[in-house]
């Protein structure tokens, strides 16, 4: 019976997305647009802080004009805590709740974005959303723009964060984004080391979702194609950062449907207690998952050699 569930429940997508290189450039038009047709008075801004000096992304205030604000999140020591999430939420509480909000930045500003979203509308600490299905009201209307390609949570339900007890995401709708900005010259700056380890993510999410047990035609088709694209990516020389970010979102899309497994569940802990970043934990565990994974692995380690 629950097997027939799974097989018949289609899941929601990102409704509206933009793709294409310079769609960035868009954002002003794209905010009016969105503040036009909703009503919205007021934007927040939450981007990485490592971003804050470098071209696009110094231009952020031009774009948002006089009725938006700027927070900086510092992703650089550790994965998003709920402790900073509940900080962050307080800050913007105390100065004025906006009607939309922008996330930019790699799969972390992207979660902080997300968890903001829920909890600018729902009463209580961060980690009491984490698990499945907990938000009861709407949350803020959110706009994605990732800097960085692989982990999918631009196109996901999930909002990653760790508490002082577990890294658990808050796994529901409410965090789902409303509107991408895919604009892949965003991500020419990541250094080669950060661009595989991610992209490695992408391709461990693909890989999970065919081989799961929750796979089904959906996520068959998206994770086949986000796996194609990784491995085109990271084999050949000629590289298109168009391809890493359109695999990025059909792996997110990927494991909607079907969830991650065995590596997410061990490399998990390695993040929790040893701090391991996690493109680089899930790495670290999927080189050793040849029993399970089997030619994927192999085709994995190639794309080791080839880059390192
Ligand atoms: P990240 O967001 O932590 O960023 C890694 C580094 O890259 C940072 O130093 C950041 O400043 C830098 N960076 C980002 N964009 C850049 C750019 N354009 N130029 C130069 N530097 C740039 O890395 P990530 O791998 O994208 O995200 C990892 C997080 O995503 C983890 O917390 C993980 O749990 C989460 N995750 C979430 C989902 C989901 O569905 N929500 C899925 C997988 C992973
Ligand atoms: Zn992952």
């Amino acid at each position: 019976m629950s097997n027939q569930l799974i097989d018949i429940k289609i899941l929601k997508n990102v409704p509206e997305l933009i793709f294409g290189e310079g769609s960035f450039g868009k954002l002003e038009e794209i905010i009016d647009e969105i503040s036009h047709k909703h009503g919205f008075r007021n934007v927040a801004v939450i981007m990485d802080q490592n971003l804050r000096e470098s071209a696009p992304f110094n231009e952020i205030g031009n774009y948002v004009g006089p009725n938006g604000s700027v927070y900086y999140f510092d992703v650089s020591g550790k994965e998003p805590h709920t402790d900073d999430i509940d900080a962050l939420v307080k800050q913007i509480k105390e100065a004025e709740i906006p009607d939309f909000l922008i996330g930019i930045g790699g799969g972390s500003v992207l979660d902080v974005t997300k968890a903001v979203s829920v909890l600018l509308t729902n009463d209580g600490a961060c980690e009491s959303y984490q698990g499945w299905n907990k938000v009861k009201n709407p949350p803020v209307f959110k706009i994605g723009i990732p800097t960085l390609s692989g982990t999918g949570s631009e196109a996901s339900r999930t909002a990653v964060v760790t508490s002082a007890t577990k890294k658990q995401g808050i796994n529901d709708d409410a965090a789902r984004f409303d509107f991408l900005v895919l604009d892949p010259a965003l991500t020419k700056t990541v250094n080669p080391q950060q661009r595989f380890f991610t992209g490695m993510d992408c391709y461990i999410h693909a890989v999970e979702a065919m081989e799961g047990t929750m796979c089904n035609e959906f996520a068959g088709a998206y994770a086949d194609k986000a796996r194609e694209l990784c491995v085109k990516y990271f084999m050949e020389d000629d590289k298109n950062p168009a391809d890493m970010m359109t695999a990025s979102y059909l792996g997110g899309c990927s494991i909607v449907y079907s969830e991650v497994g065995i590596c997410h569940a061990l490399s998990y802990p390695l993040s929790f207690f040893y701090g391991y970043r996690h493109g680089m934990a899930n790495a670290i565990v999927f080189d050793h998952l040849s029993e399970y994974y089997g030619e994927h692995v192999g085709l994995f380690k190639k794309m080791v050699e080839k880059t390192v």
